[in-house]
């Protein structure tokens, strides 16, 4: 794939037609009123998204549970039910950058970052787990000799997926790969500031031969189409990606309906750790800038909070102001630029109270946190460097989903270990340093789902996402995932 900006200018000037809902492999209106689609580009309307109502959430969940009852995707050959999900890959790939640029103008992410992050990321997921359909077998127990015990593996019915609007496509493919791998049908709701991708990535799944009804999209308010999925009797599994405070509704919402299994992803406030003894601190401040602004921190596994050994603090926080000062903020969609747009104006100004919060705390803000680059229309913000945050600070605790990184100095290992796990959050951590010894001590000793050695980010499709504390519970990626989408059946037969 060739990236040129003069595809991507004309990709960005395509017009965008109103939104619809896919609902039983129809394209129809929401029964409440369309919402604007604003750009974080520039802040202009690009479209509107279709609202679905309780009334239509319910259609689709009982379209959804239909198409699993007839077995018009469960019952087909393994053979192809993997093919048509490697052909949905395919058809990824070949409109990678339509959908990379339609993402971008949704949702701000700099370009170069999402087309591999989003549809290439998304495009192998469906491969990944395309290839598990018939490479995962039921087992047979160690049983006594007159007993055959079977262990089956089988579909749980309607998946409802819930995403947000960071990576869409590739938190989305996350999901829903494994959920119609496993032969599921799905009900997708995706985020209001982030639908467009996913209504396009439906298109294609029907394209590749998904049959209507299995695979169903459902946008609006989280407020009334969110939470109408997440009471509906007819969803058997609920999977979601997104804010804690969401999570503790929809787990509310599955005490109050059917019971239905919640498997949620909360975010982090993920310690990024730096030893005197790090191979090399250059790459490392490099990375530390990397791992918390691109896609203007909008990032679940961020790494939001740099703990710096003591001995090295003043000369690693100067070489992190200058790598930063070294990434372009502004228009996402130019290749050039490292860090977008903010994703509406309602994170950039609860980014900005952050700041407010840190300054009135006690912490320095040696960089950054204002808004930028206003006379363009769009949602920027200057990244911001804070030092001298301590652990009762309100930075240092809440998950922000900006561009704002915390730092803390420590002393010794112990104290790092103390520092890093003094969250409620446990989703992701980075350790730089070239004691291996230590480097093991500190894998073992976090809390969180990943913990990234000398590096910080990239762990593909094929290692599990699985939150500790109250990052959340469950696995993302990995065959780790799958256990989400299945029931396990027992089969005790007397020979
Ligand atoms: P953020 O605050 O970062 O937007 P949310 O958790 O609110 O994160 O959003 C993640 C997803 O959850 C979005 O698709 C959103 O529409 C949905 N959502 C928000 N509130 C609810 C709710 N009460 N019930 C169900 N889904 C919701």
């Amino acid at each position: 794939m060739t990236l040129d900006q003069t595809t991507i200018d004309r990709l960005a000037a395509t017009p965008i037609p109103p939104q619809r809902l896919l609902i039983g492999g129809h394209w129809v209106d929401g029964s409440e009123a369309p919402l604007p689609v604003l750009s974080p580009v520039d802040g202009a309307q690009i479209t509107t998204l279709s609202a679905a109502a309780p009334a239509d959430v319910a259609r689709a969940c009982a379209d959804a549970r239909a198409a699993f009852e007839d077995a018009r995707w469960a019952g087909k050959p393994p053979a192809e039910r993997k093919k048509i999900l490697h052909r949905l890959a395919d058809l990824i790939d070949a409109h990678a950058l339509e959908l990379a640029v339609l993402g971008v103008r949704d949702n701000g992410t700099e370009i170069s970052m999402a087309l591999k992050a989003e549809p290439g990321s998304a495009a192998g997921t469906f491969r990944y787990y395309a290839e598990a359909i018939d490479k995962v077998y039921g087992e047979v127990a160690p049983t006594a000799a007159n007993v055959l015990a079977l262990i089956h593996r089988e579909p749980v019915g309607v998946v409802a997926a819930i995403v947000p609007w960071n990576f869409p496509l590739m938190i989305g493919a996350w999901k829903i790969a494994p959920a119609l791998a496993m032969g599921n049908s799905v009900v997708l709701k995706p985020a209001e500031t982030a639908s467009l991708s996913l209504l396009r990535l439906a298109e294609l799944a029907l394209e590749a031969g998904v049959p209507p009804g299995v695979f169903n999209v459902v946008t609006g308010p989280g407020r009334i189409t969110g939470e109408a999925l997440a009471l509906s009797p007819d969803v058997d599994v609920l999977v979601f990606t997104g804010s804690g405070a969401t999570g503790r509704r929809l787990l509310e919402y599955s005490a109050r309906s059917n019971l239905k299994r919640c498997y949620l992803e909360l975010g982090g406030k993920s310690p990024n750790i730096v030893f005197a003894d790090a191979p090399d601190l250059a790459a490392a401040a490099k990375a530390a800038a990397t791992a918390i602004f691109r896609n203007a921190g909008q990032v679940c596994v961020a790494g939001s909070r740099l703990l710096v050994e003591a001995s090295i603090h003043d000369a690693f926080v100067a070489a992190l102001e200058k790598a930063t000062a070294a990434m372009a903020v502004g228009n996402p969609l130019h290749l050039s630029t490292q860090i977008g747009a903010v994703n509406s104006l309602a994170q950039l100004d609860g980014n900005l109270r952050f700041l407010a919060d840190a300054r009135a705390e006690g912490a320095d803000v040696i960089r950054g946190g204002t808004r930028i680059l206003t006379e363009t229309g769009g949602y920027y913000m200057d990244p911001a460097i804070v030092t001298r945050v301590a652990p009762s600070h309100r930075l240092y605790r809440e998950e922000v989903f900006g561009p704002v990184l915390a730092v803390t100095p420590f002393e010794t290992e112990a104290e790092a270990l103390r520092l890093a796990n003094a969250t409620d959050y446990g989703l992701a951590a980075g350790v730089w340093t070239a004691n291996l010894s230590r480097a093991h001590r500190m894998v073992r000793g976090i809390r969180a789902g990943v913990v990234h050695v000398n590096t910080y980010g990239g762990a593909d499709v094929t290692v599990p996402l699985a939150g500790a504390k109250q990052s959340g519970n469950g696995a993302d990626k990995s065959l780790h995932a799958l256990d989400k989408y299945t029931d396990l059946k027992t089969a005790w037969i007397r020979l």
